[in-house]
């Protein structure tokens, strides 16, 4: 954390499955308390809004995430993601459209608690709900981001950018980022066959 601090960086948590969820929210807490003490005695700040150098993740099938949301600290800094684990019904929503339907509650919910967003999804009507709640809310500039995987639905991605909206790109990097990549496509059998469809079509584009 102070070495993100000291470059003036930025660490996102990612978020695991279940049964990290809790310990995960406590790392972030316990995280960005002492990362806002540090700054508020002169020490050098992150590059997220208002000057954090700390974020984490929600995921919008889990049936605790409003909850969640009701108890994040003040100002938080949240990428809401829909949630890529295969999960139990007794933790996690299992219908396509009701996690959909979550998402948007949730996204809701942290924008009315004053959170910073990072709206990561590439699902085409989760894009335009989110854009269209923007509007709605005349959400100012820096206070959403949406964020989307490298390589994925790429003409979305330009669409949101020549819209206006900031757009950060997520790229799996450092020593470990193919076992990182190989781990997250076994845990959701499903994301696997997003990707080999995107390949092919990028292979058949030449
Ligand atoms: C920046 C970012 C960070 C994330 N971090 C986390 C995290 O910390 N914890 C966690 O549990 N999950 C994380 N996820 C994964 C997320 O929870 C979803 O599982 C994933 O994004 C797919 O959901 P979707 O909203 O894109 O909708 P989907 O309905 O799954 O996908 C919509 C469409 O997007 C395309 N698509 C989606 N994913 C891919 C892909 N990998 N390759 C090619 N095409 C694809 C397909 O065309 C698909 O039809 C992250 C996702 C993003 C974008």
């Amino acid at each position: 954390m102070t070495r993100a601090e000291a470059r003036g960086n930025f660490v996102r948590i990612d978020m695991e499955d279940h049964t990290c969820t809790t310990a995960t929210l406590d790392l972030y807490r316990e995280a960005l308390a002492g990362s806002r003490t540090r700054a508020a005695a002169g020490g050098p700040t992150g590059s997220g809004a208002g000057g954090d150098a700390v974020g984490v993740v929600l995921q919008a099938y889990l049936h605790r995430t409003l909850a969640d949301i009701a108890a994040l600290p003040e100002r938080a800094n949240v990428r809401l993601c829909k949630g890529i684990y295969v999960e139990p019904p007794s933790v996690a929503i299992q219908d396509y459209g009701k996690v959909r339907r979550n998402f948007l509650a949730c996204l809701e919910a942290l924008l009315d608690r004053g959170a910073y967003v990072g709206i990561a999804t590439h699902d085409d009507y989760l894009l335009r709900e989110s854009a269209a709640m923007i509007e709605r809310r005349d959400l100012a500039g820096d206070r959403y981001e949406f964020q989307m995987l490298l390589g994925v639905t790429e003409e979305r991605r330009d669409r949101l950018a020549r819209a206006g909206h900031r757009v950060r790109i997520y790229v799996p990097y450092g020593r470990q980022w193919y076992a990182y990549s190989t781990r997250r496509l076994r845990e959701n059998p499903q994301i696997a066959g997003h990707v080999a469809r995107a390949f092919f079509v990028r292979l058949l584009r030449g």
